[in-house]
């Protein structure tokens, strides 16, 4: 079978590592620059932008697909899985329209709304700058601000963390007035991430992100500088009847998608806050978290090609996918100033003996073999084991064997860390 994975991030190096591990699966790529990870799992590589849908859908024509696994946002905004369902080829990754649940605030939260899916925070939506204004300005008690459409996870301002409520009224005013006002939300956050034919869903294990540069949950918010999941899958801050609950939350916006025709089909990736009040959507997003893709790829232990199948056939069913029970830490490495500066192009050489697994992200690799950083998060290391603290020794040992100017988060995935979580939601509770 061939499938074309379209991206070339670290989400999509583990996306295509896990196909490759069907031996009878041939990868075909897209990707704006050369990743050295997905190039090597590749038979046939096509560089250009990943939105440039005209070019995709006829380089996956030449190349002869039997489907598509569409990794990043923009192709999925740019309607690549629409033009290539004109062309015969079914995708992992929803139509230009369902995948509004990520691309459009808006309409996220009136679709909860509508049809009274639980989870959904209290929120306006405005189209004047007057208007917001004067809302933040009478609203008791703080406030999210949030552009309508996609910002690459860093446009969000938080009243009472990044802003004061005139930092927030000039926000909103400094995007013309179109912006989602929500309450802020108190508690813990997590990843639940699923496969979904349209109909039927399928949880991937828990996982929690951390969005902050640097240790201790400081710092500008990044791209994510690595996550950890735990042995059982679940978090030890997270009750069953919360992971149930916001599985069903999860259902109810693929039934509500199915019902209002527009099915969604592909990965969907919920963002929740545990709050006392129970789970609360902070977003959903229309394809794999990045980090998160690599830790729950790491464990798959069945054939992806054959979730592929499934989902393209809409026959899949829990049957078919299974995790292995051990914990993961994912550790990005970053280069020097990221992300307010980042700098570019400084050389970096790895370690020899590394006990995680490497995916590679934003970096170049000249003929010679030699790596140098780009602007964005270079790369990642995966740590497994039977416990947190083996995964993060194993992930801690990699990438403090990376030589070069860059730098990672220490305490992602630590002990230390995870008490902290579990003392945070103590208190809120
Ligand atoms: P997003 O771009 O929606 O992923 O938001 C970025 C970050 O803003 C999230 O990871 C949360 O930490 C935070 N955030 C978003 N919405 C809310 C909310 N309603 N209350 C509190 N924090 C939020």
């Amino acid at each position: 079978m061939k499938i074309l994975v379209v991206g070339g991030g670290g989400r999509e190096h583990a996306i295509a590592a896990a196909l490759a591990r069907n031996p009878e699966t041939a990868i075909c790529s897209v990707m704006a620059k050369r990743n050295p990870g997905i190039d090597t799992l590749s038979r046939t590589v096509r560089i250009c932008r990943e939105t440039d849908v005209g070019e995709v859908v006829a380089f996956a024509r030449e190349a002869g697909v039997d489907h598509a696994f569409i990794g990043p946002e923009a192709p999925l905004e740019a309607g690549v899985v629409d033009a290539l369902a004109s062309a015969g080829i079914p995708s992992i990754g929803p139509t230009r329209a369902a995948a509004r649940l990520e691309t459009d605030k808006a309409f996220c939260r009136e679709m909860m709304d509508r049809n009274a899916l639980d989870g959904c925070p209290l929120y306006r939506v405005f189209h004047s700058a007057d208007e917001a204004a004067r809302f933040i300005g009478s609203y008791e008690g703080d406030l999210v601000v949030k552009p309508i459409g996609l910002t690459g996870g860093k446009g969000v301002h938080i009243m009472g963390e990044q802003v004061d409520r005139d930092g927030a009224i000039a926000y909103a005013r400094s995007l013309g007035g179109n912006v989602v006002l929500e309450e802020r939300l108190l508690g813990e956050e997590f990843t639940l991430q699923a496969f979904v034919d349209g109909k039927h869903l399928v949880p991937m294990p828990l996982v929690q992100d951390h969005k902050r540069a640097f240790e201790g949950d400081t710092g500008p918010n990044t791209g994510g500088m690595g996550s950890y999941s735990m042995p059982d899958h679940m978090l030890p801050f997270v009750s069953r009847k919360v992971y149930q609950r916001s599985l069903a939350i999860m259902q109810s916006v693929v039934d509500a998608m199915e019902r209002t025709g527009s099915p969604y089909r592909g990965i969907l990736y919920g963002q929740f806050m545990n709050t006392v009040r129970g789970p609360k959507v902070i977003e959903f997003n229309a394809r794999f978290g990045d980090p998160e893709a690599m830790n729950v790829l790491s464990l798959l232990s069945s054939d992806l090609s054959e979730i592929v199948t499934r989902i393209g056939e809409g026959t899949l069913s829990s049957s078919h996918v299974s995790f292995r029970s051990r914990a993961t830490v994912c550790k990005y490495l970053v280069p020097a100033g990221y992300p307010d500066a980042p700098h570019a192009g400084d050389p970096i050489t790895l370690p020899a003996d590394p006990k995680a697994l490497l995916y590679y992200a934003n970096v170049e690799k000249d003929p010679s073999g030699s790596l140098a950083t780009l602007t964005s998060r270079t790369l990642a290391y995966v740590g497994m084991g039977e416990t947190l603290e083996e995964a993060e020794q194993n992930a801690e040992q990699a990438v403090s064997g990376v030589r070069g100017a860059v730098r990672y988060r220490k305490d992602i995935g630590t002990r230390a860390l995870l008490e902290r979580r579990i003392a945070h939601m103590k208190e809120l509770q």
